[in-house]
């Protein structure tokens, strides 16, 4: 059965797919600490826009003690005699702005800048951040792990939703992407994945230095890098795309046959939602049981364990919605995890199992009314905290959400807007009312009702008409493995 939580929504004034406003104003020079994210605000900084990270850093696996350089090339977006990056823990060495070095201090997971020279708006910022010291997870309010963890032959990075900080200096939010060079140096014997491409890795002396660049613009959350003993393979998609999988060779019998299928994702993946957003793929699946799930770090999803074939569907989904068709704000992460968790559906579905239909209505016959589950809605303006956002709620109701749309507007629509939404978004950020107007504008249909009773509204809400067809859909128990997804 799903698990289910026992909070009520308790937002019954709140408006409507509200979308939590960036509330902090502009008018001095000091950069906000924080973006305002209904349950993140501190996350991401105000004041400028990140373009590049040039990351050149060290990780000694027997000391834990990673450190170096973060050579970070930006814009202000409004005059600055103060501005923030996020960081947790490290000692910060020295914090150059424009060429000069600058003050700063800490507060929290802020690391606070003062220029020399007050900045004005609109203009190159260039700041280079030395700092080391051992990396510390960050805990969730789920209570899960999120960051740089320690492995037993090495690290793995996940950082949803605020592990990033943990390793390097950062503009910590979904709406500040941006193109990555990752440059890190390891005791010779050890491989290092991380996001894109590498360059060929240059050895001297005792360690050796390894480069990944990731050329398409990325939220910081899903940046990875991965340290330890790997087989990597290499091949490509029936279109091009260069794969590069590495596994810890403990994991690599459990992983192999769903490994070889990542071409064939890809590939049918690319036929139902649209050309593959990015120009590499693969996938990682390191040793790291305590962390126990898998993430979909782009371009190269990361896995704390075996990979299965269900869980590399969903992640691989998540490079369209997610990591190409980012969120505006954490709260909206049902338009992450409903098409993750409803690729899985159509998946089934094109390898011989039960249709989406019968997945939908199978899980909601399986939920009897008076169940928690109904009682959190998933949108914006309703889920109610932090603690919610991996919930079921979240992957469950979102999936059905989408195969109700679909029974609503027929296929033809449904699949178009799909397609447009990856399409029209892609390597930006949206929200859920932009994808209730694009429904309404392809369907020529008003959904506004439609998607209050999915998505706003902290009860079950009733099945489609001719949803039930078919018979057989007495209820099965969901599947509660996408548990370990994100
Ligand atoms: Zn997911």
């Amino acid at each position: 059965m799903v698990r289910s939580k026992g909070l009520v929504a308790a937002a019954l004034a709140v408006a409507l797919f509200a979308v939590p406003a960036a509330a902090f104003a502009s008018a001095s020079k000091i950069g906000s600490p924080g973006l305002g994210d209904r349950f993140f605000p501190l996350a991401g900084n105000g004041g400028y826009d990140v373009g590049h990270y040039d990351l050149r850093l060290a990780y000694d696996p027997t000391s834990h003690r990673l450190g170096g350089v973060a050579d970070i090339t930006a814009t202000t977006t409004q005059d600055l005699e103060q501005f923030d990056l996020d960081l947790r823990g490290f000692d910060v060495a020295r914090v150059m702005v424009n060429g000069a070095p600058a003050n700063f201090r800490r507060r929290g997971q802020e690391l606070v800048v003062r220029p020399a020279t007050t900045l004005h708006a609109a203009e190159p910022l260039h700041v280079v951040v030395a700092y080391a010291g051992v990396p510390h997870a960050v805990i969730d309010p789920d209570g899960s792990l999120d960051g740089w963890v320690t492995t037993d032959d090495g690290a793995v990075v996940l950082s949803e939703p605020q592990g990033s900080p943990s390793w390097f200096p950062v503009n910590d939010y979904l709406t500040d992407k941006a193109t990555f060079t990752i440059s890190m140096t390891v005791p010779n014997g050890l491989e290092v994945v991380g996001n894109g491409l590498p360059d060929a890795p240059v050895r001297h002396g005792a360690t050796t230095t390894h480069v990944w660049r990731e050329r398409q613009p990325m939220a910081p959350y899903l940046t990875t890098i991965a340290i330890g003993k790997f087989a990597i393979t290499r091949a490509t998609t029936r279109t091009g795309i260069p794969i590069i999988n590495a596994v810890d060779p403990r994991l690599a019998r459990d992983s192999r046959a769903a490994l070889e299928h990542v071409g064939d994702i890809i590939d049918w993946e690319s036929s139902v939602f649209g050309p593959y957003p990015f120009d590499s793929v693969g996938a990682t699946a390191d040793y790291a049981p305590e962390v126990g799930y898998a993430l979909e770090t782009q371009t190269r999803p990361t896995f704390a364990f075996p990979i299965d074939t269900l869980s590399l569907v969903h992640e691989l989904a998540h490079q369209w919605f997610g990591d190409s068709v980012s969120l505006q704000s954490w709260p909206e992460m049902w338009l992450n995890e409903g098409f993750a968790t409803y690729a899985e559906w159509l998946w089934t579905a094109h390898t011989g199992g039960p249709s989406p239909q019968q997945s939908f209505v199978g899980t909601y016959n399986a939920i009897p009314a008076n169940d928690p589950f109904w009682t959190i809605a998933p949108g914006p303006a309703t889920l109610p905290s932090a603690v919610d956002l991996f919930g079921d709620q979240v992957y469950l109701r979102g999936a059905m959400t989408l195969q109700a749309l679909r029974d609503t507007v027929g296929d033809d629509a449904f699949f178009t807007i799909v397609r447009q939404w990856a399409a029209t978004h892609r390597g930006g950020n949206a929200n859920t009312t932009e994808f209730i107007a694009l429904a309404e504008r392809v369907s020529g249909r008003p959904l506004h009702p439609f998607f209050q009773a999915w998505l706003a509204t902290p009860s079950r809400p009733p099945l489609p008409a001719g949803a039930n067809r078919g018979g057989g859909t007495r209820g099965t128990a969901p599947s509660v493995r996408h548990l370990r997804r994100r």
